[in-house]
Formats: structure tokens, C-alpha cells, sequence
């Protein structure tokens, strides 16, 4: 843990940071976009870094063009020879890995070392994109007619839309990208209208892959804009998947529309992910991965930690100390070395978290520690939002607890018994992310069985953020049922096909069936 500190005192000018994000911008050829009506701000001062231009709806159906002219070129693609665009990517993103990192920490306000780690997770989506480009496997099946041979390939399914949320500016992208990619498909990425810069950054490296690889010109596009331009892309005939990641509301916008014309949805919405802390509970272990997963990223990621269900006879001693290790969080500039919390994306998260505590005090729960905004960074830049992450202990799981509150607000519940402790974990409306601390085996696997955790991920002794890429990921309920990134995902990104081929002279028919 670092010192005991206050909030870190100095903000640099939103100048300074223009003058910053200009120069990354130059290291990837990118032009400073200047003159649209979308701005594009910095959390970490709220000010203007620069503006871009939006799309329309003519640059919406030129761009779904081109990626449908890209995709009749890419599908005949060998696979392997797709990796090798995909290849490329990763190597440069190796390069500019420190750009990147940097850039997003001036938009989305992360620290650092986490934005360094969502450059390393776009590195290692683009590491397992280009081994699965030689293992888009299907299957041989048992026919019922003799000299009969059936088997289920797996084709390219046409232009996907990736729509994505300001939290994972670019990791969320490369998720999508890399195995879309692979699978024969061009990809439309609708960034956050919060996060364009490092958008147009992505946009530029793969543009240099594809062309060192001879690939099609419109396999990778930018559309930039809010939700309007998303809608276009989600309503429009020649968008084969809609890829969305984004809130709960986003998705029950989107999900309709896209079933509407019979497209291909596949989301990734919001969460409400709790722990439950157990008798046998080591807490060393748990009040780290509780902190970590509660106030990392200041509360911002769809898998942070928002409930916490803590057995009655650990209560006490476990929110002492997660208080204690509250207190040592040093909240500010996320450039400022030291610093593990920066600040809230803009004024519409902060007020969220000031109405969710507002509601804790009317609710009978009691904010144990943190909630403030900090007056001195305020006052030096009133559109810039840096809060301490709050703990409140709460008497039941009112409403209040079931809504995702998108920042660091953690919630703390007792529970006496196993079926108590399930029913407060399951009855969250979303299924992202789950976990338990305890050592005893028998809980720990009953967490993992069917009657356990009803989320898309379980963890024992770790908490519910910070996902591998090699596994599924995504989640049940209100969080949409989509997966992405690691094990058998790139099936979303194509179309099955079952193929029969009749190798003799007869012509028998399935089920008996005679005729002629
Ligand atoms: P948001 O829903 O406000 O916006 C997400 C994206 O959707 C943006 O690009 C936005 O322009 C677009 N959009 C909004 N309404 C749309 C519409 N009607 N049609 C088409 N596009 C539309 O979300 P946000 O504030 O950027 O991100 C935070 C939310 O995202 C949280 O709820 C978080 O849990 C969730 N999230 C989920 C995952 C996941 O993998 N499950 C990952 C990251 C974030």
C-alpha cells in the first residue's frame, strides 16, 4: 500500500495535455483533428483537447460499402494469410505500447499501469487471433445414408459494427478486430464519443498493417460520433453483427432493432458484480482483491466490484479494514506517479455516484468512508471529477444496490447462512462477473456448481475484475448473454454451415423418405 496521502494537489492545464496528445497523435500519423463539433475531452482536466468531425448518415452507408466490397476480397482469403494482417497489428501495437498507454490515460483517465495492461491485453488478443487463423475448426458428423459425408464448416459472416464504451477505449476494439479479422470479416468501430482520440490512433496502426500485407482497402473503418451515428450503423441492412458494449439501457436500445431486421447482436452490458467473503475467508488475500476490484479504475470497469456479501461473523473486521486501506488511496492526476485513482469520466458519472450516496443516507446504510469530491482540484478545474472511493454498509439490498451505480461506490451486506448469501448474490438483475473468498473446498465448489454463481465468470480467491483473454468473456442476464475474446467466441463472428456430400450412385433420402 502506498502512504497515507491526500489527494494530489496540482492539475496540469488542459493546454499542457492538448500539447501531449498532439505529439502522441503525431507518433501514429495522425493528424490533430480539429474543427467538428464533437470535442474530445480529458477527463483528467475536463477541458477540450481538440474537436473532430461526426459522421453522417451518407459516411455511415459509404463506410458499410466499402466494407462490404472489402469483404467479397477478404472471405477467399486462406485464413492463415488473414493472420498475418492480425500479426502485424500486435507488432505494432508492441511498438507504440507506450503511446497508446499514454493516450489513453489522457482520455479516459486511467493510471498508467492500467492503461499499459489494455494496450498488453490488445498485444495478446492479436497473439491468440492469429494462432486461431489456423484452428477455425468444425466438425465431421455421422450420416445416416450410406456414401454420405456431413460436416459443419464455419464461413465468414460479412461486415461486423463494433460500438464501444469510453471504459475500455481500445481493448474492446481489439477484442473484436483481431478475431473478426481472422474469421473474414471487415469491422465498422463506432468508438465512444468520449474516447475518438485513441480511436483514430487504433485506426492508423491497423491502416499500416493492412497495407504492408497487401490486405483490402475498408477491411478496418472509424465512424466517429454518439449514439445517432450507432443507430445508423445498428439499423442498417448491410451490417451483419452489431457488436455492442456499453450500458444495460444502450443494449435494450439496440437488441430490438438489430433482431428487427434479423441481424446478428452480440453485447456486452453492464454489471452489478459482487464477492462473497466467507467464514474461513483469508482476508489478507481478500482485502486486496477487494480494493483492487472496487476502486481500480475508479469504480469504471463493467466488471468492478459493487456488492459485498460478508458473512456476519468476518463483518466487522473486514470493513475495518477495508476502510483503513480506503483511506491510503492516493485519488489524483493519474500522471502523477503514486496516484491509483483518477478521476471520473465527466460530470454525468459524478453525479450518479452524488445521487447513489444521497440515497444510501435516505436508506437507512451508512457511508462508512470516502464519497467526497475533492473542493481544491475542483475549484482549479470544475469540470474535472476526482472522488474517494466510498464504502457504505448497508442494512438490506434495497434498489439502490441492484442499480449499477458506475463508479467507486462499494456496497457491504451481511449474510448469515450459504442460501442466504446465494439468494443476495443471484438476485442482481445483470450476470457479469462473480467471486468468493473462503478456503473451504466445499464452498468454493458449490460457488461453481449450478446451484452457485449465475454470472458468466466465477473466481475463487480473486476478484470479479481483471479477466484472462484466453477465456470467454461476457455475461447472463442484463449484461446481454454476449462473449467475446478467448475460447470457442470467434463462432459469433462467422456463420454455420452443415454440408452434406453424396459420393455414390443412389439417391436415398434422410428419414426413409421415399419418392420417385
Ligand atoms: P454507453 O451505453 O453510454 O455508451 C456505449 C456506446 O454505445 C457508445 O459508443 C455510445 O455512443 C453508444 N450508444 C449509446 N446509445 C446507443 C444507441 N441507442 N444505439 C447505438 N449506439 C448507442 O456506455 P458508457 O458510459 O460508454 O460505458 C459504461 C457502460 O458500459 C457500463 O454500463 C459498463 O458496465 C458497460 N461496459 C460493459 C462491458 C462488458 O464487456 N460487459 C465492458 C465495458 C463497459
Amino acid at each position: 500500500m502506498p502512504p497515507i496521502t491526500d489527494l494530489a494537489l496540482d492539475l496540469p492545464t488542459t493546454d499542457d495535455l492538448a500539447a501531449v496528445a498532439g505529439a502522441l497523435l503525431g507518433r501514429f500519423g495522425v493528424a490533430w483533428p480539429d474543427g467538428g463539433e464533437n470535442e474530445a475531452r480529458t477527463p483528467i482536466t475536463g477541458g477540450a483537447l481538440g474537436s473532430t468531425r461526426g459522421a453522417t448518415a451518407a459516411d455511415v452507408d459509404a463506410a458499410v460499402e466499402r466494407a462490404n466490397t472489402a469483404f467479397r476480397a477478404w472471405r477467399l482469403t486462406p485464413p492463415p494469410r488473414r493472420g498475418e494482417l492480425v500479426r502485424q497489428l500486435g507488432a505494432l501495437l508492441r511498438e507504440h505500447k507506450d503511446d497508446l498507454a499514454e493516450l489513453v490515460t489522457l482520455e479516459a483517465g486511467k493510471i498508467p499501469g492500467e492503461a499499459q495492461g489494455e494496450v498488453q491485453e490488445m498485444i495478446d488478443m492479436c497473439d491468440l487471433a492469429v494462432g486461431l487463423s489456423r484452428q477455425l475448426y468444425g466438425l465431421t458428423l455421422a450420416s445416416e445414408r450410406p456414401e454420405h459425408r456431413m460436416t459443419e464448416v464455419w464461413q465468414p459472416l460479412g461486415a461486423c459494427a463494433v460500438i464501444t464504451s469510453f471504459n475500455f477505449p481500445v481493448a474492446v476494439w481489439a477484442w473484436n478486430t483481431s478475431v473478426a479479422l481472422v474469421c473474414g470479416d471487415p469491422v465498422i468501430w463506432k468508438p465512444s464519443e468520449k474516447t475518438v482520440l485513441t480511436a483514430l490512433a487504433c485506426q492508423a496502426l491497423v491502416e499500416r498493417a493492412a497495407a504492408a500485407t497487401g490486405a483490402p482497402a475498408g477491411l478496418s473503418q472509424v465512424v466517429v460520433g454518439g449514439p445517432e451515428v450507432g443507430k445508423a450503423l445498428v439499423d442498417h441492412p448491410g451490417v451483419a453483427l452489431v457488436s455492442a458494449t456499453g450500458s444495460t439501457a444502450m443494449g435494450r436500445a439496440v437488441a430490438p432493432r438489430v433482431a428487427g431486421r434479423f441481424g446478428r447482436c452480440l453485447l456486452e452490458l453492464g454489471g452489478n458484480n459482487a464477492a462473497i467473503v466467507a467464514p474461513s475467508a483469508d482476508l489478507d488475500l481478500a482485502v486486496r482483491g477487494i480494493v483492487f476490484a472496487a476502486a481500480g479504475t475508479a469504480g469504471q470497469r463493467c466488471t468492478t466490484l459493487r456488492r459485498l456479501i460478508v458473512h456476519e461473523s468476518r463483518h466487522d473486521e473486514v470493513v475495518s479494514r477495508l476502510a483503513g486501506a480506503y483511506r491510503t488511496l492516493r485519488v489524483g492526476n493519474p500522471r502523477d506517479t503514486g496516484v491509483l485513482v483518477g478521476p471520473l469520466i465527466d460530470r454525468r458519472a459524478y453525479e450518479g455516484f452524488a445521487r447513489a450516496l444521497a440515497e444510501v443516507a435516505a436508506g437507512g446504510g451508512q457511508v462508512v468512508t470516502g464519497g467526497q469530491r475533492d473542493p481544491a482540484l475542483a475549484e482549479q478545474a470544475p469540470e474535472a471529477f476526482y472522488v474517494r472511493p466510498a464504502l457504505a454498509s448497508m442494512a438490506e439490498q434495497s434498489e439502490l444496490v441492484l442499480r449499477e451505480t458506475f463508479a467507486p461506490l462499494l456496497y457491504v451486506l451481511r449474510y448469515g447462512d450459504w442460501d442466504e448469501a446465494m439468494a443476495l448474490h443471484n438476485a442482481a438483475r445483470h450476470g457479469l462477473s462473480s467471486s468468493i473468498f473462503t478456503n473451504d473446498l466445499r464452498e468454493a465448489e458449490r460457488f461453481l456448481s449450478p446451484g452457485g454463481s449465475d454470472c458468466g465468470i466465477a473466481n475463487v480467491n480473486i476478484g470479479p475484475s481483471g479477466a484472462e483473454i484466453g477465456g470467454a468473456f461476457g455475461g447472463e442476464k442484463e449484461t446481454g448473454g454476449g462473449r467475446e475474446a478467448g475460447s470457442d467466441a470467434w463462432r459469433a463472428y462467422m456463420r454455420r454451415q452443415t454440408c452434406t456430400v453424396n459420393f455414390g450412385r443412389d439417391l436415398p433420402l434422410a428419414q426413409g423418405v421415399e419418392f420417385l
